[in-house]
């Protein structure tokens, strides 16, 4: 019999990948996703894959336990990866209730469906390193105080804690990772990898002149989605339930990032960046280094692909994109 797998999120960039990653490891793969009024559900990413039409998709909303309770119940899943969120930093300070409910509370929703229907399940939960925040150490490990920047920050302690807080009330076999910034090219156009390889693009086909962008000097530890929707399948398959750092242990700031698209397209990065004060956060998480020796060590868990791989596989799609 196949394994089950119920990935909330699964219309986002980690939930098209994982999805890609548990068929190919044989899994049937059950997705949950919004009904929008005006659309049918958002399939682009899983069609870039080419699985749309292997997923099975459940409609239903981290907001409605109701639905999660029936979900559970009919698919019975023996993993259940809980990525859906408003995963988006700068949208949080102008939602921070809907980011809480979501982001927050939806996780204890999940957590709720799984304790009643299915507690043998093993359960994922998508951490950030934006939890560290203002930063208390050089390199973030599993030890490392938390020190949330944002709404969506704070949301985010909240599901660690509360999944660590399933695992020891209710012996779920509940693990989280704690991933640093991750991209690829179906990235949300709105987060900063994304944004300047779309306009970078843009720029080499003469369809726009500049790109303008907030605070270059932060700096982020970035990974190839790929390889962490495969930290977030090993962590599951590991006897006993803990969370894991998930990161290369290399930071670029933004600036360099950005650099590594223009140099790629042939461009001149200061004849097309331009420094915009409304793009600035309230408040910034001005370094992000991650320390990946726990997961390497417990399950030799490791990144393949490098930041410059992956900045250049992003220009070029989004080029092909543009062309089409
Ligand atoms: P995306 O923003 O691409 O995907 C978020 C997903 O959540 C989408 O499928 C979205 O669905 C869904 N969603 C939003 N609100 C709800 C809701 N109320 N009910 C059900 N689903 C909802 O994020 P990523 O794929 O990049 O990230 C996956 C997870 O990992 C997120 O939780 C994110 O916060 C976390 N994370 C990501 C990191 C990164 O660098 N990518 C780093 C650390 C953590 P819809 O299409 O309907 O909007
Ligand atoms: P985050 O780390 O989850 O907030 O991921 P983002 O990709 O949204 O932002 C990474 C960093 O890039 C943050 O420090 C932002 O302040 C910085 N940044 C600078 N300009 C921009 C911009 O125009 N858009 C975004 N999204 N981030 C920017």
């Amino acid at each position: 019999m196949a394994k089950k797998a119920l990935v909330t999120g699964i219309t986002g960039q980690d939930g098209a990948y994982l999805a890609e990653l548990l068929l190919k490891n044989g899994y049937e793969v059950h997705g949950l996703a919004r009904r929008s009024s005006t659309a049918d559900v958002n399939l682009t990413r899983l069609q870039w894959l080419g699985i749309e039409r292997d997923v099975h998709i459940v409609d239903g909303d981290l907001l409605d336990l109701s639905g999660l309770i029936r979900t559970v119940k009919d698919v019975k899943p023996d993993e259940v990866y809980n990525l859906g969120a408003q995963s988006f930093v700068k949208s949080s300070w102008q939602q921070p209730l809907l980011t809480g409910q979501v982001t927050a509370l939806g996780v204890t929703n999940v957590l709720e469906a799984v304790r009643i229907e299915r507690p043998e399940a093993r359960f994922y939960q998508a951490s950030s390193s934006e939890m560290y925040g203002l930063i208390q150490e050089p390199m973030q490990s599993e030890e490392t105080p938390f020190y949330p920047r944002s709404p969506y920050a704070v949301a985010k302690l909240y599901g660690h804690w509360i999944t660590i807080n399933y695992r020891e009330s209710f012996g779920l076999h509940a693990s989280s990772g704690i991933l640093f910034n991750h991209e690829s090219p179906l990235r949300g156009i709105e987060f900063v990898t994304r944004k300047v390889t779309d306009a970078v693009a843009r720029i080499k086909l003469g369809m726009a002149k500049e790109l303008r962008l907030g605070n270059i000097d932060a700096k982020r530890d970035w990974g190839h989605s790929k390889d962490y929707v495969r930290a977030m399948w090993m962590m599951l398959q590991e006897d006993v339930a803990d969370d894991y750092v998930i990161a290369t242990g290399r930071t670029t700031t933004v600036r360099d990032m950005c650099a590594i698209a223009f140099k790629h397209a042939g461009l001149t990065m200061d004849d097309h960046l331009v420094i915009d004060p409304e793009l600035f956060r309230p408040a910034e998480v001005d370094v992000l280094l991650g320390n990946p020796e726990k997961a390497r060590k417990k399950f030799g868990w490791e990144p393949k692909i490098g930041l410059e791989e992956m900045i250049v596989e992003m220009v070029e799609a989004d080029l092909q994109r543009l062309t089409k």
